[in-house]
């Protein structure tokens, strides 16, 4: 029913009614108006006949004193008559009492307002008394072209108003019968002619609204506007039609076109965990080797070869790490490893691990770094290497003159404080044009600067997405002969003061030392020249080594069923992880799971799987460190302090 009074068919017949109420009113009101006006007309006729039939001595003057006579002659009730004379003498009256009286009362119905004067002398005036209506006419009567009396009637309206009352109630109805007529058969003329094809337009939108796009109006053909808006509607759904068929199309082919994406990206990444597992291998032979013969006795010459297999090998692992930094960021696998840090220990760190080249060089280095420095958690590897980047381009760079680098205290909100840093030289400097392209990848500010510096091009576009990685923003700027000033702002969480601190040994710049170690070492590890230099290198450490090819023999070497007493005892462990019949991982859970109560042997690994989310796999499989290969005398000494 509401939808009923909602619906457009029944406000069109509201519109329709009122505009055939307003129609048809006025004209009732016009024919109602016209009757009456034609009643009261008739009825001054004949009530003039009276009188004029008088005049022409058609009746006797007598039959003034017969009011039936004179009402069947009228066709309205006669109330009075009298004729009287002009001096007021009345000589016939219906009313016997009062002829031969004399009385004006007759004549002045002849002056009430409104009174008319018909063509023939007569003259007729209504009055309305107490609710009920009359009608005075007087007649002049001649005898010989002369006034001789007057005859005056007094009639009864009753029957002419009834007349008009039955008149008016039947225009009423009848005009009422109309109105509601027309209001009906166009209520229903429209309700068939527009609902029916609104309907279809609905659901077809309805249809559009839950994703069909198969619903169509049909004979949306005419000319109207239910049909151009059914038109409309149809050319809409099938743009529709076409736009999402067209977004699924596009949709499959992104979805193909990210897959192989990610399949390309994911292929690079096996790719660059592989061949960083196939350069590290011998790398590790390379440098441990150099590193042994370096502890030989050698000639200066000697020495100097060994250095410069060193130098190259170190180099070309740098640029190796750096490719794969880039990668895991690219890729999106680079995860911040949040961690408390003692900004001024680090810088202190950096400037010894630079002074040597520094002094090389002679160049003046100066580290500030306010005392009041709040402890803070932030990436430790990922600021210090682009520390060591920004500084170590600043040194390579200039000639004369110093490297200052330094960090300041902006401000803090909350438990957060921002630090400032900037490392800025007096070297060579760059263009303004050079300044727009270093920072992408394997771009120099000048092509003479492989030949004249070294390097690759990698480190400031890894050390710019490593500060956007710590919510920072890298710049540059520089006066070309007069130096150059890297910065970038890093807000930070502050370390409460009394948060416990995790002293994890620095792989990178602590130098071991030459302490001696006495412990016993299980090394398993699949290659023969790896297993060879790090058993040299621990043997040099003053550990015992024994070594296994694979987990399985690593598993039978522990001989984990026996007793713990009656098993070898070991110190530590050295597992490689990519290993034929029993791999690194799956040994460690099965060496943790046969190991026994309180019988926890450190098991550290020893891989060149660099690829980020490693560090994660290898602790959840229960190994308790990793060390990154190649493996360096003074990383295994650090391992052997903590572990050992
Ligand atoms: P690399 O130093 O290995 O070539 P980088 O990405 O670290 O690669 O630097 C890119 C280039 O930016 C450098 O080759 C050099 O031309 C320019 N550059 C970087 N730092 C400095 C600096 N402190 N002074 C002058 N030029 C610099």
């Amino acid at each position: 029913m509401n939808r009923f009074f909602q619906s457009l068919a029944f406000k069109l017949s509201l519109a329709i009614f009122f505009i055939a109420s307003v129609l048809l009113s006025s004209l009732g009101i016009y024919y109602i108006r016209s009757f009456a006006e034609e009643i009261d007309q008739s009825l001054y006729t004949q009530a003039q006949i009276p009188g004029h039939l008088m005049n022409d001595e058609v009746v006797p003057l007598s039959l003034a004193q017969d009011a039936t006579a004179l009402s069947r002659l009228i066709g309205e009730e006669v109330l009075l008559a009298v004729i009287d004379q002009p001096d007021n003498l009345i000589l016939f009256c219906s009313d016997p009492a009062l002829e031969g009286t004399k009385t004006d009362e007759f004549h002045a119905y002849t002056r009430l307002p409104g009174a008319v004067t018909t063509e023939r002398g007569s003259v007729i005036a209504h009055h309305q008394n107490n609710g009920t209506g009359y009608l005075f006419v007087s007649t002049p009567l001649h005898i010989e072209g002369e006034t001789a009396a007057d005859l005056h009637i007094k009639i009864s309206t009753n029957n002419a108003h009834l007349k008009k009352l039955h008149v008016a109630g039947g225009f009423s109805l009848g005009f009422t019968f109309c109105i509601l007529l027309i209001t009906g058969v166009s209520a229903l003329l429209l309700h068939f002619l527009t609902v029916p094809r609104l309907r279809n337009t609905l659901h077809c939108l309805k249809a559009v609204e839950t994703g069909d796009f198969t619903a169509r109006i049909a004979r949306a053909r005419s000319l109207d506007e239910i049909g151009v808006l059914g038109r409309g509607v149809n050319h809409m759904v099938d743009e529709l039609e076409r736009r999402r068929t067209e977004r699924q199309q596009l949709e499959a082919e992104l979805q193909a076109a990210t897959a192989s994406a990610e399949n390309a990206s994911r292929s690079k990444s096996e790719f660059l965990a592989n061949m960083s597992h196939e350069i590290r291998t011998p790398m590790n032979g390379v440098l441990g080797m150099a590193q042994l013969i370096k502890d030989t006795d050698l000639s200066t010459e000697q020495m100097e070869y060994a250095n410069t297999i060193s130098t190259s090998a170190d180099n070309l692992l740098q640029i190796i790490n750096n490719i794969l930094d880039l990668s895991r960021i690219e890729t999106g696998k680079f995860h911040l490893n949040l961690e408390p840090l003692d900004l001024c220990t680090i810088l202190q760190e950096l400037q010894a691990f630079f002074t040597p080249s520094v002094k090389e060089k002679g160049l003046d280095l100066k580290i500030d770094c306010p005392n009041n420095l709040p402890s803070i958690r932030t990436d430790k590897n990922s600021l210090r290497q682009v520390l060591i980047n920004l500084m170590a381009n600043a040194i390579k760079f200039t000639k004369k003159g110093h490297v200052h680098v330094a960090v300041e205290y902006v401000g803090k909100t909350g438990s957060e404080c921002t630090l400032g840093f900037s490392v800025s030289d007096t070297g060579i400097g760059i263009s303004k044009e050079a300044q727009v392209v270093i920072f992408q990848e394997f771009i120099q500010a000048d092509s003479s600067h492989t030949r004249e510096y070294g390097g690759s091009g990698l480190g400031l576009a890894i050390s710019k997405k490593m500060v956007e990685q710590l919510g920072g923003n890298l710049c540059v700027s520089s006066d070309p002969g007069k130096g150059s000033v890297f910065s970038f702002n890093l807000t930070v969480d502050m370390e409460e003061p009394n948060a416990p601190r995790k002293d994890t040994p620095d792989n990178l710049l602590k130098i071991g030392g030459r302490e001696t170690f006495d412990y016993n070492v299980l090394l398993v590890e699949d290659n023969r020249l790896n297993r060879r230099v790090i058993t040299k290198l621990l043997e040099k450490l003053g550990c015992h080594v024994d070594s296994a090819e694979n987990g399985q023999k690593a598993l039978t070497q522990l001989n984990l069923a026996l007793p713990m007493n009656e098993r070898p005892r070991y110190d530590l462990i050295l597992m490689d992880i990519q290993m034929p019949v029993l791999d690194g991982l799956k040994a460690t859970t099965m060496i943790r799971a046969q190991e026994g109560k309180n019988a926890h042997i450190p098991i550290v690994a020893v891989t060149a799987h660099a690829m980020k989310g490693d560090r994660e796999t290898f602790l959840e499989a229960g190994m308790d460190d990793y060390l990154s290969k190649p493996v360096r005398s003074e990383d295994l000494a650090d391992i052997l302090k903590q572990y050992g």
